[in-house]
């Protein structure tokens, strides 16, 4: 996808900061963070919305969510608590149409969420 900017950083065209990178997935921290610790968990492969997921995308998005796990004890937050959010279409936030899942952390969180 050209005109993805995910995609463009999977492809190396843009250089986000990144904090996490494997065969499956980039984690990078979030340009405008909402948290002390915010990054995305992005998959290398374009999939637009949570919507568009299928069983083929089971390993992916199980990689994923590992990426946040490992993300979360590499950074100290395990222990005391981290979240995790996937927006999904416009009603949720979402602005970025690459799938991506948010891992916030080093503040408490409220609930229920804004
Ligand atoms: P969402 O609203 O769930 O689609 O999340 C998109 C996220 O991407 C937002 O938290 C943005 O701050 C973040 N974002 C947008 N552009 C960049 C960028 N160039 N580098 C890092 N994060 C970005
Ligand atoms: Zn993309």
């Amino acid at each position: 996808m050209s005109d993805c900017l995910f995609c463009k950083m999977v492809a190396g065209d843009i250089q986000p900061d990144i904090l996490y990178s494997d065969e499956h997935v980039l984690a990078i921290r979030d340009i405008n963070p909402q948290a002390p610790f915010h990054a995305l968990v992005i998959p290398r492969e374009h999939i637009a919305t949570l919507n568009d997921l299928g069983p083929q995308h089971a390993d992916t998005i199980g990689r994923m969510v590992l990426a946040a796990r490992q993300l979360a004890q590499a950074h100290g937050f395990a222990a005391d608590g981290y979240r995790t959010v996937i927006n999904c279409n416009r009603l949720a936030g979402q602005t970025v149409y690459h799938l991506h899942l948010h891992v916030l952390a080093g503040r408490a969180m409220h609930w229920p969420p804004g």
